[in-house]
């Protein structure tokens, strides 16, 4: 049986192997798909002695990404241009690194119908999962794309790594006079039941918003979008699953179908504590 895991630190709340399984079933693999937590400094111990145990790849959440690029022997563009890795392949003693994470994005966007060509995409947040989905969102030619961060430096950082120019990177403040067709929250804020200071008038009935968080119930910031009138709010959930299904295709060989494991995995956290 071919075996699969996902490192985090922590990693007790991943619902990675509850996914990677219906995956499984749903396309008759026998795979095994575990959670693994190393120790802060023992990440790259860990992957080594998967491999001795013919591990055959991996995934790689917070705070694992970074390093997971430097073990790479060769790696994607999009994981060049993320400088994060979040799949991991195990194949003739070759470590083959990628990251998913923006496809997940992306597809979930067009999932529900969210038209991405010409689109303009405000960005809140500069951290590491912004580095991985500006690549496949400038890859739908969006009209434009705008990051807006708390520490500004970060956001301009971004911008000029990625070179296009269709990004700019700003302050919250700096962002309040346009009118975005998409907002995505990827800042860590909602985890704490917070919300970004961003001004209400960013928000009308066309604006469709996305937070990369996802829950029981509606974030802090697609509760104030819903009750501002946003034509769609939409949590990412769908994002953790979409990125799952493009690693479990580069291991496999076969793209899952996302609808039915979404909402089983939607029922089971509506019904957990
Ligand atoms: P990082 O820690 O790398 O970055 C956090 C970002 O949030 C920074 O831009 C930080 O700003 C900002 N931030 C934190 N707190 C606040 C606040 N109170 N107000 C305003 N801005 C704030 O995290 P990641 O980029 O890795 O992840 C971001 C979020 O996306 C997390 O909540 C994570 O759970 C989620 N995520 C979801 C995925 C999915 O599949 N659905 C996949 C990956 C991530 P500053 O730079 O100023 O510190």
């Amino acid at each position: 049986m071919d075996k699969y895991l996902v490192y985090g630190n922590p990693i007790k709340q991943s619902r990675s192997p509850v996914i990677h399984q219906a995956f499984a079933k749903q396309t008759e693999q026998n795979i095994s798909y575990q959670k693994l937590q190393p120790e802060i400094d023992g990440f790259k111990e860990a992957v080594n002695a998967f491999i001795a145990l013919g591990g055959k790849g991996a995934n790689v959440t917070a705070p694992f990404k970074e390093q997971a690029l430097e073990m790479c022997h060769h790696l994607s563009q999009r994981a060049q241009q993320a400088g994060a890795v979040n799949t991991l392949s195990f194949i003739n003693n070759e470590i083959y690194g990628d990251n998913t994470d923006g496809l997940g994005l992306v597809q979930d966007l067009l999932r529900h119908g969210v038209k991405l060509t010409n689109a303009k995409v405000l960005i809140l947040g500069a951290g590491g999962a912004v580095k991985g989905v500006i690549l496949p969102l400038l890859e739908q030619q969006l009209g434009a794309l705008v990051i807006a961060n708390r520490t500004v430096s970060k956001a301009q950082a971004l911008c000029q790594q990625f070179g296009s120019d269709k990004m700019q990177g700003c302050g919250f403040d700096d962002i309040a006079n346009i009118d975005f067709d998409v907002i995505i929250n990827a800042t860590s804020a909602s985890l704490t039941g917070e919300q970004p200071p961003i001004s209400d008038e960013l928000i009308s009935d066309h604006t469709v918003c996305y937070d990369m968080v996802y829950g029981k119930s509606l974030t802090p910031f697609l509760m104030w979008a819903e009750r501002l009138g946003a034509k769609s709010v939409i949590d990412g959930l769908g994002m953790l699953v979409g990125q799952a299904a493009e690693s479990f295709n580069i291991w496999r060989k076969v793209m899952p179908e996302v609808e039915q494991v979404l909402l089983d995995l939607r029922a089971d956290i509506n019904k957990s504590d």
